[in-house]
């Protein structure tokens, strides 16, 4: 009998799962609810949608990002192949054409001969093996049923997306393009700050007009308690905490001279939204501000003052299970062995993590993929999500904070990550190129 199975949710993860298996052999249906069944963030009828920002992040190998891209290429991800056909100027980031990237992965199923595409919302758990991956949005109806077929305590946070405006409306007199330390084509736009412009905006979002938590309770949701992840904080928030915070965050100087060489208080930056470049995201933006707000807000910043608005930003709820009390070593559900779980919904964080969350979750189901090793920041994310720990279990980012130290951990940040980085490719078999003189790496592969 051949090997069948259904994937809920046509995100990437779901997508990921899906090209991985149909290339496998298996026959996959895969379900969708858009655009039948919306949700409040999606805003076309396309497979694997990026909600909000359209950057998948560093493809440097010194950062945690372009490790786990490293690792999923060399393990066989379809998704990054295709975003990299796709992609728009970000210096070191790979960020993509949003509805391109949507329209190739879509295109890349519709070629499967193994997969069916069924727009439909599921509400109810199928019957045989099946992967659940419906994403920090998963609808009303299958969150209900989960909550009682599992008897679980289900757990969520909210998070907040950031405006995009039209480029025409930029002032170009008043703005330049430069990367930080200029990494890269300079492909960002920054708009710099002098101090009193600074603290006029800084003063503006913490007494700007906001959505209060309570707005975004349903009768599903209602009385569970709202709370942020910290990576996606809404900038008034990061203001509210003090007032140079998001010069030492998000808008910090540092590296982002002016054309005449000076140091502006704080720079804002602008990243392409497309490839065509005519609509720019407001980089670390996130916020819970009301609309009306948002435009009084935003157009303080210098060369912003006419700013259009093609999406305000807003916030949203971001579900997620408590996988290491739910889930086998394998993704599959502790009580209902023939379903696994992939993407934001099983605990990580961020659109390279639900990829990778994908095709580990697809390699279980056809190789029974035994966990990876622990150097590798996908097997640290594995471990994260299917094994028991003390501390309340939150989502999970790549970061090499989770990754085990090095025997001979060096001074230099960079080196350490470069060490990283090298240590975890060769658990994989894989010897990569990275600024590391032969010496320095012999060094890494002997000790780890
Ligand atoms: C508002 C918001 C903004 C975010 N911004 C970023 C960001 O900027 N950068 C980043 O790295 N990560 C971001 N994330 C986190 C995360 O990386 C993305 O949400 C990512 O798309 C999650 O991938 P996924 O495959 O788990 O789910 P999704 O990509 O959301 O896919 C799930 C799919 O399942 C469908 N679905 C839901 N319920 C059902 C059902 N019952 N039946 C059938 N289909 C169903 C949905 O319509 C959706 O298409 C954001 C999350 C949210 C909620």
């Amino acid at each position: 009998m051949e090997n069948e199975i259904t994937i809920i949710g046509g995100g990437l993860a779901g997508c990921e799962a899906a090209l991985y298996l149909a290339s496998a052999g298996w026959k996959v249906k895969l379900y969708e609810m858009r655009p039948g069944t919306n949700t409040p963030a999606h805003e076309t009828p396309y497979l694997a949608e990026l909600v909000c920002s359209n950057s998948l992040k560093s493809t440097r190998l010194d950062t945690a990002s372009g490790l786990l891209k490293a690792e999923i290429n060399a393990l066989g991800a379809n998704l990054l192949k295709i975003a990299e056909t796709c992609s728009v100027p970000a210096g070191h980031a790979l960020a993509v054409d949003r509805e391109l990237f949507a329209q190739k992965v879509e295109a890349a199923i519709a070629e499967q001969a193994n997969i069916s595409v069924i727009r439909k919302e599921i509400t109810e758990i199928p019957t045989g093996k099946a992967i659940l991956a419906t994403g920090p949005l998963t609808s009303d109806g299958m969150m209900s049923t989960l909550s009682s077929a599992l008897g679980l305590e289900h757990l969520y946070f909210f998070d907040a997306i950031a405006p995009i405006i039209d480029v025409a409306s930029i002032d170009y007199t008043k703005i330049y393009k430069k990367d930080r330390y200029d990494k890269g084509d300079a492909d960002y736009l920054n708009c710099a700050f002098d101090k009193e412009e600074y603290y006029r905006f800084v003063d503006a979002l913490i007494a700007g007009d906001k959505h209060e938590a309570h707005e975004f309770e349903n009768e599903f949701f209602a009385g569970i308690k709202f709370s942020y992840y910290e990576n996606c904080m809404p900038i008034e928030e990061l203001a509210r905490r003090g007032k140079d915070t998001l010069r030492h965050g998000v808008m910090r100087p540092m590296g982002l001279e002016n054309p005449e060489g000076r140091k502006p208080f704080g720079v804002l930056q602008l990243r392409a939204e497309n490839a065509d470049c005519t609509a720019y995201n407001l980089v670390g933006c996130q916020t819970m501000l009301r609309y009306g707000a948002q435009k009084d807000i935003f157009r303080l910043i210098p060369g912003l003052e006419q700013a259009e608005f093609l999406r305000y930003g807003s916030i949203h709820r971001n579900a997620y299970l408590n996988s290491p009390a739910l889930l086998n070593p394998d993704f599959s559900f502790v009580n209902l062995p023939q379903l696994y779980l992939a993407g934001q919904l099983a605990g990580v964080e961020g659109y390279v993590e639900c990829i990778a969350s994908g095709l580990l979750v697809a390699k279980c189901v056809a190789e029974g993929l035994d966990i990876l090793p622990e150097e590798t920041i996908s097997g640290q994310l594995w471990r994260h999500l299917c094994y028991p720990k003390d501390t309340k279990f939150q989502p999970m980012n790549a970061n090499f904070g989770i990754l085990p130290r090095l025997i001979n951990e060096p001074r230099d940040k960079k080196e350490k990550k470069v060490m990283y980085s090298t240590r975890a490719m060769a658990k994989l078999g894989v010897d990569v190129q990275i600024p590391v003189n032969t010496e320095e790496k012999q060094r890494i592969l002997n000790k780890e």
